[in-house]
């Protein structure tokens, strides 16, 4: 091959890489013993709600050190019924982030009331903790605030903001299940906490999530928000006081959640273990000289939900769009969490525009998920950097 027809770098790597199975960006790990146990709840009689959501609760409110949980059929309708139960609705203000999943603002505007966002700190990618109480007004009710990949927001912080004020607190932890704040697990303390089980999360029950809650007077509204604002009582009673949902998690859902509690720490320690050849591999001079961000190294709280970089568009010549075609190109999934709410087309009908939160909107451009799973190993590690390299490299702005 002469000098001028063989591959560049970018090329080569990527042609190698092409020829591996493709390395989706998550994966999640359900074992022989759970669908056996999945097996058993279908062949039980009872398979909707049932035995298996009362274990699952229980399991979870041990696993939040013996708060009241409540089990829903996802991690979104848990925060809209926190919210109902805070009373937030019309002329309400949540202050909360502009940079996460969509679920985290839609709750605000399902419930009636109005989000107003406080841009990110550009380092942990979380609300900037520092400017929320500028954006406290008389109308502010709650601060609804989210762990990207799992990183904690400032707890102390966050919980003294909101006692000062008298706020409410949904945390929205659906990313950040088993990690732990100055060693006390998210979800063992503070306010409202909201998880996910989604399939993508770092423990699944499918669909489903859960709400931690104060009381057994909250728990009991979470369950009528649950089902239809139903109570029963006696043997034939039944009353209605309030507009309930649809929101109830089936046993079936439940028992592959129970199925994945026991691997929980495992799992994040493997994650863990991975995010450390990421940062062996990425943060050397010569890749740090791409200009590629690099999450906060955290091994202390972060239950590592994704690995996410930041690229550095003014360094460049091709967009993040560029980068996951050939990414893909060589079989390596890759997503985007999240581009900023406030310019999706429904918030800027409600008045939101480009600038407003200049933070956010340039990690929102720019932020890529690359792959992270417990199943991985080493080698994938080093043909996603190697991969993701060349394209950078192969892509620079003169
Ligand atoms: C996954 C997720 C949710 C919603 O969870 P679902 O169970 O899919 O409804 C909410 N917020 C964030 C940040 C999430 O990642």
């Amino acid at each position: 091959m002469s000098a001028s027809t063989r591959p560049a770098p970018a090329d080569r790597a990527v042609a190698t890489a092409a020829t591996l199975p493709p390395l989706p960006f998550t994966r999640p790990i359900i074992d022989e013993e759970t669908i056996a146990g999945v097996v058993e709840v279908l062949r039980s009689g009872w398979i909707t709600s049932g035995p298996k959501v009362k274990e699952f609760e229980a399991k979870l409110s041990e696993f939040c050190g013996g708060r009241p949980v409540r089990a829903f059929n996802s991690g979104t309708c848990t925060m809209e019924i926190a919210l109902r139960i805070a009373g937030i609705g019309p002329g309400d203000e949540v202050i909360t982030t502009p940079l996460s999943w969509v679920a985290t603002s839609n709750v605000i505007l399902e419930v009636g009331a109005r989000p107003v966002y406080v841009d990110i700190d550009p380092v942990t990618r979380n609300i900037d903790l520092n400017r929320v109480e500028a954006a406290i007004t008389p109308k502010t009710r709650a601060i609804l605030p989210v762990d990207l990949a799992g990183l904690p927001v400032d707890r102390d912080r966050l919980h003294a903001i909101a006692k000062k004020h008298k706020l409410r607190v949904i945390e929205d932890a659906a990313q950040s299940f088993g990690s732990t704040w100055k060693g006390k697990r998210i979800g063992s303390f503070g306010d409202f906490v909201s998880f996910s089980f989604h399939p993508n999360k770092n423990v699944t029950s499918i669909e489903g999530g859960c709400l931690v809650l104060n009381n057994e007077q909250e728990a009991k509204l979470a369950e009528q928000y649950r089902l239809q604002g139903v109570v029963r009582t006696g043997y034939d009673g039944m009353e209605v006081e309030l507009v309930g949902g649809k929101f109830n998690l089936t046993d079936v859902a439940a028992r592959v959640g129970l199925g994945q509690l026991p691997h929980l720490d495992a799992f994040n320690a493997k994650r863990a273990e991975l995010v450390k050849i990421y940062f062996e591999l990425l943060d050397t001079p010569a890749n740090r000289a791409l200009g590629l961000k690099l999450p906060v190294a955290d091994f202390t709280n972060t239950n590592w939900h994704m690995f996410q970089v930041v690229l550095p568009e003014e360094k460049l010549t091709i967009k993040r769009a560029g980068v996951m075609e050939r990414l893909l190109a060589a079989g390596i999934g890759c997503q985007v969490h999240y581009p900023a709410i406030h310019l999706f087309a429904l918030y800027r009908r409600l008045g939101w525009k480009d600038g407003d939160y200049p933070l956010a909107e340039y990690v929102g451009r720019n932020i890529l998920t690359i792959p992270l799973f417990p199943a991985m190993n080493r080698a994938d590690v080093v043909r996603v950097v190697d991969t993701l390299t060349a394209i950078l490299r192969a892509h620079q702005k003169a």
